[in-house]
């Protein structure tokens, strides 16, 4: 049984439950930023998230947690942000001072009892300690990185907050490939988006040097990563022998055409008949010319030519990129992206 413990003063925010034996506990509690969130610190990669304080403390107390970054896996305890940490650590020492004070009174009160001092008699040193009531520090503030936008996971409705890519939701853990790809594509427009706003002093030198068609052409790139990792994931999920059937197939899924038909011959609608033809055809162009930028430095070559034949450039000539294309890109592919993902779902 817990015993309520007196004689200790603690400072706002730390509270002594009780004591049994010679065990005391404490409850120190984390105040939640303005938006009724805390920080929670991955112990593998010591990157901080934070979740909503209500829908955390609504989790079962043996929860474990996902980082949403790395995935590392365990005990909600072990991820205390640093902050946190220092709150504890000053809690602690609170009460660690008062014992150590309580137990010398106690001391000098036993000692006083038992032998009283003979005046004058004794050799010794006199000490004196007068007991004074124990005013505790104060603990430390939480003062961690804002919170940008709030995430809600799909599958647990957990809100959370993360401030960088990410893969995993803090309950759930693994999100789905759709999530993942979404996200992608917004942070693709984000990059965009902060090239548009740039002071043009700048903007102009980074122009004049390349660094915007080197993003451009990066977008580009992006687009067919996303959608290879959402296709191949989408078809590993659903079909059953995906591994035989994708044995000796290459990166087909950065293939559009072919990345169709395996879905087709597997018994699932044909992406194309899914799509606006005009967003697979400027799909199609799309990746043709990620496939020059990476291949041939972005020259166009015959195969470029046979993709799109109703280009205007010449073989040998290099292919310009625009914001215009990227945005238009980004559209067209999150729109792809969905049509993937439904295929598979009835
Ligand atoms: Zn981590
Ligand atoms: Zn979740």
């Amino acid at each position: 049984m817990w015993k309520r413990a007196s004689g200790f003063r603690m400072p706002a925010g730390a509270e002594i439950l009780g004591t049994q034996g010679d065990v005391t506990r404490m409850q120190v509690t984390i105040p939640p930023d303005e938006q009724g969130f805390h920080g929670r610190q991955c112990p593998a990669c010591e990157a901080v998230f934070r979740v909503d304080s209500d829908d955390y403390a609504a989790l079962p107390d043996d929860c474990e947690l996902w980082c949403v970054y790395c995935g590392h896996h365990a005990d909600h305890g072990d991820f205390v942000t640093q902050q946190q940490q220092e709150r504890l650590v000053r809690a602690a020492r609170e009460l660690g001072l008062q014992m150590v004070r309580n137990g010398l009174e106690d001391a000098f009160r036993r000692t006083a009892r038992r032998r009283p001092a003979p005046r004058g008699r004794t050799f010794g040193i006199d000490i004196s300690y007068r007991s004074a009531p124990y005013r505790p520090q104060p603990l430390p503030d939480i003062n961690e990185e804002r919170l940008i936008r709030v995430r809600t996971c799909g599958g647990c409705a957990l809100r959370y907050a993360v401030f960088g890519e990410h893969r995993f939701c803090p309950v759930c853990g693994q999100l789905p490939a759709e999530v993942v790809a979404l996200d992608a594509l917004g942070a693709d427009t984000a990059r965009l988006d902060c090239l548009a706003q740039l002071p043009a002093d700048t903007a102009a030198p980074l122009r004049e040097q390349g660094v915007f068609t080197r993003m451009w052409v990066d977008t580009l790139e992006n687009l067919v990563t996303v959608v290879e990792t959402l296709a191949a994931a989408v078809f590993q999920d659903a079909v059953a022998d995906s591994a035989a059937k994708l044995k000796g197939k290459g990166n087909i899924f950065q293939r559009l055409d072919d990345t169709a038909e395996l879905f087709a011959a597997a018994g699932y609608p044909d992406l194309r008949s899914t799509l606006d033809p005009a967003i697979w055809q400027r799909l199609v162009e799309i990746w043709a010319a990620r496939h020059v930028f990476t291949h041939t430095d972005g020259l166009v070559d015959a195969k470029y030519l046979a993709k799109v034949p109703a280009s205007q450039v010449r073989i040998g000539q290099r292919l310009t990129i625009t914001e215009t294309i990227c945005r238009q890109a980004i559209a067209d592919t999150e729109a792809l992206c969905r049509a993937i993902t439904s295929l598979t779902t009835p």
